[in-house]
């Protein structure tokens, strides 16, 4: 069959399109200025679990309010909790943008004996009462799309809140109820 191998290659290359259109946004540490850091532990991938937080501080609309908020979290997590970055492995913005965290390959420190099998990803701002914006939902769901195409997270992964796995509020009760219909959740 003289035509197998185009056949081939024409699979590849809509293979490659349909995961890099899956991907967010993602600000990557150095184009948000993050600190130097010296984690060790790398992720087992693709992990089985995704884990959805809040950082139940304020809100950012802009991509310069998301870094400023960015920073002061990484700092915290740095200087005060003595961690060795940002414990998140992504952030997410109600800009509609993900800012990296931990990323794809390293263990997070998010929660407390599930960090080294999932990716924990955080919405930034407070969401008891209220979600985050359209935007921030619809870009961390691309994100676990992103993570899946990649090899990063299971096909069939887990999907949960914070609270699923530890004593806390997070990720609030108006996006834990929220997070219910995306698909995989299971507490
Ligand atoms: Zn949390």
């Amino acid at each position: 069959m003289v035509s197998h191998g185009c056949h081939e290659r024409q699979e590849n290359k809509a293979i490659y399109t349909l995961s890099s259109e899956r991907c967010p946004n993602i600000i990557s540490k150095s184009a948000w200025g993050a600190k130097k850091t010296s984690c060790r532990d790398r992720l087992s991938n693709p992990v089985p679990w995704v884990i959805i937080h809040h950082t139940a501080g304020a809100s950012c609309n802009t991509k310069a309010s998301c870094i400023s908020q960015v920073k002061g979290i990484q700092n915290f997590h740095m200087n005060s909790n003595k961690w060795c970055d940002v414990g998140y492995n992504f952030l997410v913005g109600n800009d509609g943008s993900v800012y990296e965290g931990r990323g794809w390959t390293m263990v997070g420190a998010h929660a407390k004996g599930s960090n080294s099998k999932s990716i924990g990803i955080s919405f930034i701002g407070d969401y008891m009462t209220k979600l985050p914006s359209q935007a921030a939902l619809n870009a961390a769901k691309r994100l676990i799309s992103c993570g899946v195409s990649k090899r990063m997270i299971q096909p069939n992964y887990t999907l949960k809140g914070h609270r699923n796995v530890g004593s806390t509020d997070c990720p609030g009760n108006a996006l834990y109820n929220n997070i219910k219909s995306w698909g995989r959740f299971k507490a």
